[in-house]
């Protein structure tokens, strides 16, 4: 299929990505973003050496690498802050960095941007009100009261993805996993080349993201999912690593701005059964959201939005595309989600304990492998 008028619903990660696959396939390519303010938060994200083949394939790798810090290794620390591997990782780009960290904000720019040039519309604070699938076009009635046809929609929106509900409205719901996630920025210290991971009840990480800027993140447990209000969020979060390494101590006590933590419980969802429902289809973390444990949430979104447009220019008709995209994409994403629930559960002490180091090893062959 060549020309078709696609909806993609969500001008996020994965929702930008597949307005630029679809466009550099020769589609229209209009993104309705429900947020006005189209407002990313202001820490990092690690993307690794298939998403920097993925930025490669969607040709926008020198962007993409002009706005991130990449990094060639990984180094394991013990809870006493003893050093106890670097491990080299492979890139999968000759010549380029293998893995990079990146604010989401520069991400997200670097995408637009490159959505927009190849002709993408995007429209912000606009969502789906009703969608009609005829089987040979789908009518969709947005919220600003417009209507318009489409030859596909693209439901890109998201864990709590509207679209999902929509179409597949008994897929399984997301669940919290008993961790949380805490992130603040700090600038980078210069012997920082590397993600920097601490092993220990509360896992932390350090990632460059910047030539001036890292984030720092650290998974706690959170028994009965608390909600804790902003005001005294940096005084929770330094309580947290009370007990970490004495470099991660001492960047705690600079953790003093309420507004500049950001936490989120983490929760996980796999949809089985099909992506797809006759001219509507999900991609990203609206069928596989997975905890950051692996880094790869984002990489398997972006990827997914490469496999969509490549089976659309492969057959003739939308079900058959979205089949094939099913077939290629569903064991490597259950993959993922499953073995960083495998991580986060034995961080928490609700099953057996990950070998970190082994897990992440055999989790960069397996993304090594071709899409
Ligand atoms: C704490 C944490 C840390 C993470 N760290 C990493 C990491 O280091 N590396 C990595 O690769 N991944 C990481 N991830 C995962 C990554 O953030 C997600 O997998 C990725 O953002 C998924 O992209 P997406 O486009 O599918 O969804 P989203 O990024 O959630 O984007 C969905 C978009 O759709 C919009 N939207 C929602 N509903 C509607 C609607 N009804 N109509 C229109 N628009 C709508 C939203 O506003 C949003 O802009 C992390 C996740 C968490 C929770």
């Amino acid at each position: 299929m060549d020309d078709l008028n696609v909806l993609v619903v969500g001008g996020g990660i994965g929702g930008l990505s597949a307005a630029i696959a679809l466009g550099r396939a020769g589609h229209r390519v209009t993104v309705i973003e429900r947020d006005p303010e189209w407002s990313v938060y202001g820490v990092g994200i690690i993307q690794q050496a298939n998403v920097v083949r993925a930025m490669d394939e969607l040709g926008v790798l020198d962007a993409f690498l002009d706005a991130a810090c990449g990094f060639d290794a990984v180094e394991i620390y013990i809870p006493s802050g003893e050093r106890v591997a670097r491990v080299p990782a492979p890139s999968l780009v000759p010549g380029r960095p293998a893995n990079v960290g990146i604010g989401r904000r520069a991400l997200q720019k670097v995408l637009g941007d490159s959505a927009r040039a190849l002709g993408a519309v995007i429209r912000l604070g606009v969502t789906v009100l009703d969608l009609d699938d005829d089987g040979r076009g789908v009518s969709v009635r947005f919220s600003d009261g417009s209507t318009a046809r489409f030859d596909i929609v693209v439901g890109a929106d998201g864990v709590y993805s509207q679209t999902r509900e929509t179409i597949l409205p008994d897929a399984a719901k997301p669940e919290f996993t008993g961790q949380g996630v805490w992130r603040y920025n700090f600038p980078r210290p210069g012997d920082l080349d590397a993600l920097h991971v601490y092993n220990g009840p509360v896992g932390v990480g350090l990632v460059p993201m910047s030539a001036e800027g890292m984030y720092l993140f650290a998974t706690s447990p959170e028994p009965g999912n608390p909600h804790y209000p902003r005001d005294g969020l940096a005084a929770v979060m330094r309580a947290k690593l009370a007990h970490a390494a004495p470099r991660i101590q001492a960047l705690a006590e600079q953790i003093t701005d309420d507004a500049g933590v950001v936490y989120r419980p983490l929760e996980g969802l796999m949809v089985g059964g099909p992506w797809h429902k006759g001219r509507v289809v999900l991609l990203g973390d609206a069928v596989h959201a997975t905890t950051p444990h692996l880094g790869q949430g984002a990489g398997m979104a972006i990827e997914d939005a490469i496999v969509l447009a490549e089976e659309l220019g492969r057959h003739d008709d939308p079900e058959a595309a979205f089949a094939a995209y099913h077939g290629r994409r569903y064991e490597r994403c259950r993959y993922i989600v499953e073995k960083s629930l495998e991580i986060c559960h034995g961080q928490i002490g609700k099953g057996p304990q990950v070998d970190n180091h082994k897990a992440t090893a055999e989790m960069f062959a397996v993304v090594s492998q071709p899409i």
